[in-house]
C-alpha cells in the first residue's frame, strides 16, 4: 500500500462537490493552457471544486509550474509529487486517494479530451450515473499505431472479461464517491484504473466526447507501454488467457496423438521412413512457441502476483501540497459502505 496513506483521507470530504483528478508526466507545455481552459470551465460551474495534480516523476519543469498552480490557488489545487515514475493509473490512484468531491473526473494533462466536456459529465452524474465512461469521437492519434489495435483490443477485452466499455483507453470518466472510495481501497499494485470503475458501477453509463491531437510534446506511450498496460487490463480482469491456453493445450495433445498413433501405424505397415524432416521442424517450432507463448501467459500472471506479495508501495509519494489537513479514516465504515 501506499506509503503513509493507508487509512488517511482528508477531512471535510463532502464540501466539495466536484474534484478533477490530472496525472502529469512531462507536460511542461501543456499545462498552462490546461489550467487556463479548466479553471475557466470549473469557475463557471459555480459549486466546489478542486483540482488534484499528480507529477508522476516528471523530469521537466511540470514539477515547478503545478507548484505555482498550487500557489495561485491554494484552496482548490493540490499537488502530489511522486518520488519516480510508477505510470498514470498509479498517479491517477495517488491523486484518487485525496479527492474529495461527490463526483471525481479524471482528465489528460494534454487537452486531448476537452476540459468543456465536464458540464455533460456532470449532468449525467445529477441524472443518476455513478460511473460515466467516455468514447473518443473521431479519435486525433496515429491510426495503423493507435487507433486501429486499440479497436482491436477493445473488441477482444469485450469478449474475455465481464468489463462492458466501448473505448477501454479513454480515460476521462466520472466516478461517485461510493465507486472512488471502493476503488482506493483495492491493494492492486498493477490496475486498470476505467476497468475497476466499472466493475464497482452499479448505473454505469457512456458519452461520446471530443478528441483533440495533442498540441504539444509527445505521446507518454510507447509501444511496450502500451503491451504493458494492455497486459495489465486483461490479466487484472479476467483469467480467459490462461483457461483458453489450456484448452488449447487439451487440443493439441489430441491431435498429437493421433499423429503418433497414425506414424505408429505406418512404421508398422510400411517400415522405417526418413522422409518428412522438415514437416517435423515445423511441427516442433510450432509447439516450441506454444510452449513458450504459455509460460509468458503464466509468468504475467505470476509477477503481478509476486508484486502483491512483496508487499512493497506500489507508489512513493515525495511530497503534497495540501492546505487542508488530513485526518484518519476509520476503515471498519470504509468496509460497511462497501458491504452496502
Ligand atoms: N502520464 C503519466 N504517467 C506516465 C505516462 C503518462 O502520468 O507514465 C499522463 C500524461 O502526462 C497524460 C496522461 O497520462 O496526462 C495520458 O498520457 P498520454 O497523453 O501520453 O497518452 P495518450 O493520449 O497518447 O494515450
Ligand atoms: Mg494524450
Amino acid at each position: 500500500m501506499t506509503q503513509m496513506t493507508k487509512n488517511i483521507k482528508p477531512a471535510s470530504k463532502q464540501s466539495v462537490y466536484l474534484s478533477v483528478v490530472i496525472p502529469v508526466y512531462n507536460e511542461e507545455e501543456c499545462l498552462e493552457t490546461m489550467y487556463k481552459r479548466l479553471t475557466a470551465v470549473l469557475d463557471k460551474i459555480d459549486k466546489p471544486s478542486e483540482i488534484v495534480f499528480t507529477n508522476d516523476g516528471s523530469s521537466d519543469k511540470s514539477s515547478e509550474i503545478l507548484k505555482d498552480f498550487h500557489k495561485r490557488r491554494p484552496h482548490q489545487i493540490r499537488v502530489i509529487e511522486f518520488n519516480g515514475n510508477f505510470g498514470q493509473h498509479m498517479a491517477i490512484m495517488a491523486a484518487f486517494e485525496r479527492t474529495r468531491g461527490e463526483v471525481v473526473i479524471n482528465l489528460d494533462a494534454d487537452l486531448q479530451n476537452p476540459p468543456e466536456e465536464i458540464p455533460r459529465f456532470l449532468e449525467k452524474f445529477e441524472a443518476g450515473y455513478d460511473y460515466v465512461g467516455s468514447i473518443r469521437d473521431n479519435r486525433k492519434d496515429s491510426y495503423i499505431l493507435r487507433s486501429l489495435p486499440s479497436k482491436f483490443m477493445n473488441k477482444l477485452r469485450g469478449k474475455v472479461t465481464d468489463i462492458h466499455i466501448t473505448d477501454q483507453g479513454c480515460m476521462m470518466r466520472s466516478y461517485s464517491r461510493r465507486i472512488v472510495d471502493l476503488i482506493t481501497q483495492c491493494d492492486e499494485a498493477s490496475t486498470f484504473i476505467t476497468a475497476l470503475g466499472y466493475r464497482f458501477a452499479t448505473n454505469p453509463t457512456e458519452l461520446v466526447i471530443r478528441h483533440d491531437a495533442r498540441e504539444e510534446g509527445d505521446s507518454k506511450y510507447d509501444a511496450y507501454r502500451l503491451i504493458r498496460v494492455t497486459f495489465d487490463l486483461f490479466t487484472g480482469f479476467s483469467m480467459a488467457p490462461l483457461h483458453v491456453f489450456t484448452l488449447f493445450g487439451f487440443l493439441v495433445s489430441a491431435l498429437s496423438g493421433l499423429l503418433v498413433a497414425y506414424m505408429i501405424g505406418r512404421r508398422l505397415i510400411i517400415g522405417p521412413e526418413a522422409e518428412g524432416l522438415f514437416t517435423l521442424f515445423a511441427i516442433l517450432l510450432f509447439l516450441v512457441s506454444v510452449a513458450i507463448t504459455g509460460i509468458g501467459i503464466v509468468g504475467e500472471y505470476v509477477g503481478r502476483i509476486y508484486e502483491v506479495v512483496r508487499k512493497r508501495p506500489r507508489f512513493l509519494i515525495k511530497e503534497v501540497l495540501d492546505t487542508q489537513p488530513l485526518i484518519k479514516t476509520d476503515t471498519k465504515k470504509i468496509i460497511q459502505r462497501k458491504a452496502k
